[in-house]
């Protein structure tokens, strides 16, 4: 192997890189301050309207989120938003779905009355383009601006999620949405539905939140007069009472307990932005200071 020869002119491009280096770390919080400063003004192409999908291209502008209290959305939201994986378990899901839904429905007799319970937000429709906008705006989640993007009844319909209920209703299974949208949503909720062609999208079937968020006694009242083969969610709290409390373990006992129903009788869905996992956290807060302020502040339970 040759042997670099330490030469004046070697030396000079040693020098003259030295120098470059020392300029760019001299410089470099200025050169930052003006790229952070450009991103925010051109804000408006890259971030989304409520109406349209936020997606970023590309990876080092992220940094112009960087003045966002709501910057810690960023990966999860891209993830649903951009993930073939997220695609993929969608499907996965509904396919599992279809397949329980078969056994159920021969095991039962023929002329039971039944029916699948299921979630809407993150479950049916993609809300990302609100959370993609809680990004821009830096605001927490509040019910005004939620309604406002449940008015433009733009949401869309998740993989999967309309050809399965479609089939469900072929085979005489009605279709129950209890969903933690306020009962001021309840027309909207209807319109952004039927755009999709869900079934049953009519007020005896769907369920929106009154006055608890606790779902049992509207799943109590589908129970009282039909089989309940399925229930399908992005949250534990879609399925069971009794995954409410998740004492100090985030509730990963109460899951290890009732393992063997999920893809079973309960079949839930991919939500890494928003859910009750994190009232897990808010539990442990005092272990998680960096996140308290970002994540605290947030409610949303749909
Ligand atoms: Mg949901």
């Amino acid at each position: 192997m040759k042997k670099l020869i330490f030469t004046p002119l070697y030396f000079s491009f040693i020098q003259l890189g030295l120098i470059s280096i020392i300029l760019i770390l001299l410089t470099g919080s200025c050169i930052r301050d003006k790229t952070e400063v450009s991103e925010i003004t051109t804000s408006d192409t890259i971030f989304p309207s409520l109406s349209r999908p936020v997606v970023r291209d590309r990876w080092e502008g992220v940094g112009g989120w960087a003045s966002s209290s709501n910057e810690h959305l960023v990966m999860s939201v891209l993830w649903y938003q951009k993930s073939a994986e997220m695609r993929a378990l969608y499907y996965q899901a509904y396919n599992i779905a279809r397949l329980m839904l078969n056994k159920y429905i021969a095991e039962l007799d023929s002329s039971a009355k039944k029916a699948i319970i299921i979630d809407i937000d993150e479950t049916l429709l993609n809300n990302s383009p609100f959370e993609a906008k809680l990004i821009e705006t830096g605001e927490p989640y509040t019910p005004e601006t939620w309604k406002q993007w449940t008015d433009l009844v733009n949401a869309e319909a998740l993989p999967g999620a309309v050809e399965f209920l479609n089939y469900a209703a072929s085979k005489n299974v009605e279709v129950f949405y209890i969903s933690n949208r306020k009962i001021n949503e309840l027309k909207s909720t209807m319109i952004n539905l039927n755009k999709h062609n869900f079934p049953y999208v009519d007020k005896n079937h769907i369920f929106l939140k009154t006055d608890e968020i606790c779902k049992k006694k509207r799943r109590e009242k589908v129970a009282k007069d039909y089989e309940i083969l399925l229930l399908i969610g992005d949250n534990l709290m879609d399925f069971s009472e009794i995954f409410e409390n998740r004492s100090d373990d985030f509730g990963f006992g109460i899951v290890d307990k009732h393992k063997e129903k999920f893809g079973n009788r309960f079949i839930i869905l991919p939500n890494p932005m928003y859910g009750a996992w994190e009232k897990g956290l808010k539990r442990k807060k005092e272990k998680y200071p960096p996140l308290e302020e970002k994540i605290m502040t947030n409610d949303n339970d749909q």
